[in-house]
């Protein structure tokens, strides 16, 4: 038997109750599609029921003013969508005599209906062979093909709009789509589904190859965040200072140069470790020797190398002895330790290293 086929009969005998699925109506699926987007089958019925009552088709939305629509979606909350289907209902009434268009690209142009909600009712109260994708059918689909990019990547909805598509069941498109949300929604979960239960567990990627923890694999493109910073290279005679601090955001773990940031930083995980607090206390004529650019994740750093002479010839920072930072250190809880020029990269592995010796042997 062909897993659409498999599907059908799973749902067919699984599938729930519900009163805007009972009649092949595109009015009353397209109130319910709406409803559904933003609230739980259970809270929606009620309000379902006594919007359908009070409009019981296009014409009498069409006749009401805004304020009793808006008065009938209390509880709905997102309030554009009910002044939407409001407008619709004006041109389904004025342009196709209350009846809902069955052409794709007709009801995309009604307001307040994407992608989703138009196939869903055209497919559901038409039968008409229209594959939707909401999360739940992603999610099934994604596992289903082994579609292992981004479902929140640029690509991604078009690629699994075509996998919904090639596997529509082209006899049952309306039980199929439900079939797909309904199997989503109550064993394709998004953590341990239940695929011993499941009518597509045969076929199905994820299950196969044990990956279902793993697919759909979701990354939100995160915002950068531009960070303006300075790393203090603290010197005594031609040794250097690398430190190991607990609180810091970045660099965790490791012996790095002493850092820390200009200005307010934008989140509290950012603020200067207390020995950068104490060095940002040190003299203002310390001179920037440099500046480097640095990414970290979704981070953009710019940092200004100052360059703090403790100890040679001549010292820059006279007020600071090294006993005294050395104290100071001990007293903050850092750890540290001082290194040659020669040994900086192996101490402290990153390019950021390489970026402040290139500023220092210049
Ligand atoms: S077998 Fe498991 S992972 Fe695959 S579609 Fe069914 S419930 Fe989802």
């Amino acid at each position: 038997m062909n897993p659409q086929k498999k599907l059908h009969e799973w749902y067919t005998l699984h599938k729930r109750d519900l009163p805007f699925r009972k009649k092949k109506q595109a009015y009353p699926i397209w109130i319910s599609e709406v409803m559904l987007q933003q609230t739980r089958v259970a809270a929606m019925l009620p309000l379902f029921e006594a919007f359908l009552e009070r409009f019981p088709n296009p014409e009498s939305l069409a006749k009401s003013t805004e304020a009793e629509v808006l008065s009938y979606w209390k509880g709905l909350g997102y309030y554009s969508r009910a002044r939407n289907i409001r407008k619709a209902a004006i041109q389904l009434v004025n342009q196709y005599n209350g009846s809902f268009p069955k052409e794709l690209d007709l009801v995309l142009k009604l307001p307040g209906i994407g992608n989703y909600t138009a196939r869903a009712v055209l497919s559901i109260a038409y039968d008409l062979p229209y594959a939707v994708l909401d999360g739940n059918v992603k999610r099934v689909l994604s596992r289903y093909f082994g579609y292992t990019e981004n479902i929140l990547g640029p690509k991604a909805d078009k690629e699994l709009q075509s996998k919904a598509d090639g596997f529509l069941n082209p006899k049952f498109p309306g039980d199929h789509n439900q079939a797909m949300m309904e199997l989503g929604a109550t064993l394709c979960l998004p953590e341990s589904p239940k695929c011993l239960v499941c009518p597509l567990t045969d076929g199905c990627f994820a299950r196969i190859h044990g990956k279902t923890s793993e697919i759909p694999f979701r990354e939100k493109k995160q915002n950068q965040i531009f960070l303006l910073g300075k790393i203090w290279v603290v010197q005594k005679k031609n040794l250097f200072l690398l430190i190991k601090e607990k609180e810091n955001r970045f660099l965790k773990g490791m012996f790095h140069f002493p850092y820390g940031f200009f200005g307010d930083i934008p989140n509290d995980g950012y603020n200067p470790s207390s020995f950068a607090k104490f060095l940002n206390l040190i003299g203002k004529e310390i001179p920037i020797i440099g500046k480097i650019k640095h990414t970290i994740t979704h981070h953009k750093l710019e940092y200004s190398v100052f360059h703090v002479k403790i100890e040679g010839n001549p010292p820059i920072e006279k007020k600071l002895e090294p006993k005294q930072l050395e104290r100071e250190l001990e007293g903050l809880g850092v750890e540290y330790k001082w290194v040659g020029m020669e040994h900086l990269e192996a101490e402290f592995p990153s390019s950021l290293t390489k970026k402040v010796k290139k500023i220092l042997l210049y």
